[in-house]
């Protein structure tokens, strides 16, 4: 197939964009590099022996985005393009609602135009917000978030199931992931974000690089066997194949799915740490310092259904997250 990746070079649409090119498919990649570097189309090369095409592009630009259309058959789309800090969407919620929900219709627009009716959209557990118990199932109400961010994901999964209610020939599947984290296996891809990170590995592995001085766990006193808040987090290499899995889906089906994609286990922050000193043979410094606003105490999936519709399931092991955040980390630190 050839497919239309937005915010391909990006953390997670880079390692997608891998995993669809060793498949046998032609990728486009669509993305405006805000919070991006060109260098990882080369990195793409240098992994598969394939380079995608590539254009510099906001995907809410439609006359940009039409070109890109007319200049290829476009069987399907992966999109990813949006804004995913948390913490910066409750202090610009304007930006974040103009620009996820602006891209978003924009690409529907021109995939109508050009009757294209495949598309894997970049969702997040976010969507099941604060009143659900764990593990999240996809059966469960997904239509409260916790900030502006995730309120453009229950918002966008809610114009799909519209649009896919008025156009039934289409597919759209909803990608529901929870904490992908680790890196590509080269040491190659990995997540690079600029400033300084918000989220917990990349944080990690910076203070890793001796980078940042030390770890501030975000709370201790939660109602967790250690105190700290518990995730599910899955290997961004297990995500990227559940992206191939959800577009082979969408290629023979139609309507629209929700999916979960995690493990099925929670680790809490601090069970991750010793996971990390443990797998690259260091200690970290860290202190327990108070709670963020805005956390979960904890969540995790529950896993089945990509096993059922999609045929997928996380192979990779927290070592092998924090090895690969690692080797990453100390290759994006040269
Ligand atoms: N966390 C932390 N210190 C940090 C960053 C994150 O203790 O510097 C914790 C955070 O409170 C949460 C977990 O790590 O319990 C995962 O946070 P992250 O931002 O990576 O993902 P989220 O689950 O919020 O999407």
């Amino acid at each position: 197939m050839n497919v239309l990746v937005t915010g391909g070079a990006g953390y997670i649409g880079s390692h997608t964009v891998v995993e669809l090119l060793e498949a046998g498919h032609q990728v486009i990649i669509v993305d405006d590099l805000s919070n991006a570097k060109v260098e990882v189309i080369g990195r793409i090369e240098r992994i598969t022996g394939k380079r995608p095409a590539f254009h510099q592009l906001d995907c809410g630009h439609k006359a940009g985005l039409r070109s890109v259309f007319q200049g290829d058959r476009v069987d399907a789309v992966i999109h990813f393009a949006g804004f995913k800090a948390v913490g910066e969407s409750v202090k610009k919620p304007l930006q974040y609602y103009r620009n996820n929900l602006d891209s978003t219709l924009t690409l529907l627009e021109v995939m109508e135009e050009f009757g294209c009716k495949k598309l894997v959209f970049s969702s997040s557990a976010t969507v099941y917000g604060p009143d659900n118990a764990h593990p999240y199932k996809e059966s469960m109400p997904a239509i409260r978030s916790t900030s502006p961010y995730g309120w453009t994901k229950v918002m966008i999964e809610r114009i799909l199931t519209d649009y896919v209610t008025a156009h039934p020939e289409f597919c759209a599947v909803l990608l529901r992931y929870f904490n992908p984290i680790g890196a590509h296996d080269s040491g190659l891809l990995g997540d690079d974000p600029n400033g300084i990170p918000n989220n917990l590995m990349p944080y990690i592995a910076r203070v890793a690089a001796g980078q940042l001085e030390k770890l501030t766990i975000f709370g201790g006193d939660y109602p967790t066997p250690d105190g700290t808040c518990l995730r599910d987090y899955l290997h961004v290499e297990d995500l990227a194949v559940g992206h191939l899995k959800a577009l082979e889906y969408a290629g023979t089906h139609s309507g629209v799915e929700a999916v979960n994609l995690g493990t099925g286990n929670g680790i809490s922050v601090l069970g991750l740490v010793h996971a990390f000193e443990k797998a690259n043979g260091m200690a970290l410094p860290y202190e327990i310092g108070p709670r963020r606003d805005g956390d979960l105490p904890a969540f995790w999936a529950d896993a089945s259904k990509a096993k059922e519709l999609l045929g997928w399931e996380a192979v990779h092991t927290v070592d092998d997250m924090c090895r690969s955040a690692w080797k990453f980390a100390q290759m994006a630190s040269k």
